[in-house]
């Protein structure tokens, strides 16, 4: 707390990690003689830089960049970029942290880091987006590649950011380095299912926890937070096995939509025009409206994915979840159950997944399209779709037998931290003081 002063996500980060640890500490003094767990909250490296940009009435405005790489002993730091206007060293470290065990969970050969900026691209111009992100690139090329860095996407940071990112980056270095990015478009080296992959990874993950306990998503109510990339992939995997989202969300409030969201509408606001949530209420008519001020969580629902951002699922909202007889809650955003809603989701039977294991799609199906670029190689979705289900099948598999092992059987958020931490611990000891 002392080393890293006003880092309050981070710190809640790392202790939701650390906490889980005590057995495993208790079996494996090695970790405690080198140092592992204070060599592990210390990032390896941070960058820090100022992005300076001319917008489109010919103001220069200057924004933060940050690049966090945080734990390279299992490959290259590999973890998305954030362009919101919360963004701060505290939030790209816990979002770096996390990286770096949800990529251990995956079992692919990734270390973990993350960036993004202070910049808000809400109300601005393709054009002035562009010469963000232009900027942007100009000081982060030189420490990003296939075998150093690899960036994707994050809030705020979609298929057009990357492609921006990528044009500069292709620009400046002079290589068509399809290995420094993902994230990219179909036709300049992107993976089928990167898109979708961690909204279909997260009910991937469910489906897996539901069958654990003998049941099934058909004909389950569902809730989803959000409504960008991860919420939207979410609701459409969710609707392909027989479950209705019936409520999701922005930053303005959430919808809540008696015959269950429709999903051509949604996409066609929030991907195509880029509109607020309020608007699908005016055009889908009667059966949905639109609520401001309160929270979705209070909605009876059978099964709650928070897919929006950090913290924005609080005790209140996990004691109402609970009185309305919610079996599972599985999360689809880095850390947006409180720690205190976590404990009263367990405590009570619910069954939680943690974001490290139930959201590792998305940056699996990343290590997915480094490996078709490395050979050349472009996969169908079927395909692609298969490889990303079997993955959320084996990090599923991995956190309940950890936890069976280390004595917390059915704790997800033990068996996911315990699992993490072991794998990164030894790859750190078998190479040394790194
Ligand atoms: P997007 O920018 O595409 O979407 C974020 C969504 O969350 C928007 O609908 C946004 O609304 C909403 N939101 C943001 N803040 C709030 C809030 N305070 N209350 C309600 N809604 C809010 O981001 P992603 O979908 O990519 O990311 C969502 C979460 O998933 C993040 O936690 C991210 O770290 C995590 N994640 C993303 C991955 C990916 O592959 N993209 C991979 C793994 C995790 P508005 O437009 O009004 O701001």
């Amino acid at each position: 707390l002392q080393r890293n002063p006003g880092e309050l996500e981070f710190h809640q980060a790392a202790h939701e990690v650390l906490d889980s640890l005590s057995p495993v500490i208790a079996k494996h003094p090695e970790y405690t003689d080198a140092a592992i767990i204070r060599r592990m909250c210390e990032p390896e490296r941070q960058i820090i830089f100022r992005v300076p940009w001319v917008d489109d009435a010919g103001t220069v405005q200057i924004n933060r960049g940050f690049r966090v790489e945080f734990n390279s002993a299992l490959g290259p730091y590999k973890g998305g970029l954030r362009f919101h206007p919360s963004v701060y060293l505290g939030i790209i470290k816990f979002l770096g942290f996390e990286q770096t065990y949800k990529n251990a969970l995956t079992g692919m050969p990734i270390g973990g880091g993350k960036g993004g900026s202070d910049f808000d691209p809400k109300g601005r111009s393709d054009g002035e987006v562009m010469r963000f992100c232009q900027a942007f690139m100009t000081e982060l090329y030189r420490h990003i590649g296939e075998y150093t860095d690899v960036p994707a996407g994050d809030i705020g940071v979609g298929g057009r950011e990357i492609g921006y990112l990528f044009g500069q980056y292709k620009r400046i270095t002079n290589r068509y380095e399809s290995g420094a990015l993902t994230g990219k478009g179909l036709t300049w080296g992107g993976s089928q299912v990167r898109q979708e992959a961690t909204g279909y990874g997260t009910v991937f993950f469910t489906a897996e926890m539901l069958a654990a306990r003998g049941q099934d998503l058909e004909g389950r109510q569902v809730i989803v937070s959000g409504s960008g990339n991860v919420a939207i992939y979410a609701i459409e995997k969710v609707h392909q096995l027989g479950g209705t989202v019936i409520a999701c969300s922005d930053s303005s409030g959430f919808v809540v939509d008696e015959k269950g969201i429709d999903l051509d509408l949604l996409k066609q606001i929030k991907l195509a025009q880029r509109g607020r949530i309020s608007e699908y209420a005016d055009l889908r008519g009667c059966s949905a409206r639109h609520v401001r001020g309160e929270s979705i969580w209070q909605l009876p629902c059978d099964i709650a994915l928070p897919c929006a951002t950090q913290n924005e699922l609080h005790q209140k909202d996990a004691k109402q979840l609970v009185a309305n007889g919610c079996l599972v809650v599985a999360e689809g955003a880095n850390m947006p159950c409180t720690p205190k809603a976590v404990r009263l989701l367990t405590d009570a039977g619910v069954a939680f997944a943690p974001g490290k294991a139930a959201n590792a799609g998305g940056v699996a199906t990343s290590a997915l399209e480094m490996q078709q670029n490395a050979s050349r190689d472009s996969w169908s979705f079927d395909h692609t779709e298969r490889r990303l289900a079997d993955i959320m099948r084996g990090i599923h598999t991995r956190c309940l037998e950890t936890a069976d092992k280390y004595g917390t059987p059915g704790n997800y958020v033990a068996g996911a931290n315990i699992a993490a931490f072991t794998q990164v611990a030894d790859a750190m000891l078998a190479l040394g003081l790194i």
